[in-house]
């Protein structure tokens, strides 16, 4: 059997947090790999954008995990824990994440993300219209840069591919240009 459908079977086709029906797929609840179904949950589209910080929290749509977090699994155990502590404001969240136990291990897993300690609001990353920027994008310099200790040519109009957003600061992006992988500030380049 595969992991997806080792999933399928365990939660009754169902979001594991949640407990919608559709559009379901295989979360590997970081920082594991997804090489065992002990690794990951089934989850709704809606539950995966919100918990890859895609999109922001919709704090009704977590109401169910003061049921879901009893999942026998660990995994869904730790995605639970993490969503609760980002939604710790609320006071039913906190309730919840007081009478959550979790073992030793499951709690350091929890903790690995770092994601506890965010709360409830997910910034994103702009370019400097204010549109919103994505892994992946192409996008245009707005700005001759300098880049200290380098012959690079990084001129205004210079098209970067496929840049990747850096984590826990919304105002760098990381690009190649001319081979060499730079930071960037949001704030010198447009979405191409
Ligand atoms: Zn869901």
């Amino acid at each position: 059997m595969s992991i997806e459908q080792e999933l399928v079977k365990r939660s009754g086709n169902s979001c594991e947090l949640c407990t919608s029906p559709d559009d379901l797929s295989v979360y590997a609840v970081p920082p594991s790999d997804l090489d065992s179904v002990d690794n990951a949950v089934l989850a709704c589209q809606t539950c995966l954008d919100q918990i890859e910080k895609k999109e922001q929290l919709n704090v009704d749509h977590w109401r169910g995990l003061s049921e879901t977090m009893w999942s026998e699994y660990p995994s869904v155990q730790v995605v639970a824990w993490r969503m609760l502590s980002r939604l710790r404001n609320e006071s039913w969240a906190a309730d919840s994440l007081d009478i959550l136990y979790l073992d030793e291990n499951n709690l350091a897993w929890a903790k690995k993300t770092g994601d506890h300690e965010q709360d409830s609001t997910v910034n994103f990353h702009y370019d400097s219209n204010g549109t919103r920027l994505y892994e992946g994008d192409t996008v245009v310099l707005v700005k001759t840069l300098e880049i200290k200790g380098s012959s690079l040519s990084a001129k205004l109009g210079t098209v970067v591919k496929n840049i990747r957003l850096v984590q826990d600061n919304n105002e760098q992006i990381e690009g190649k240009i001319e081979g060499q992988t730079i930071v960037i500030l949001t704030k010198f380049l447009r979405r191409g």
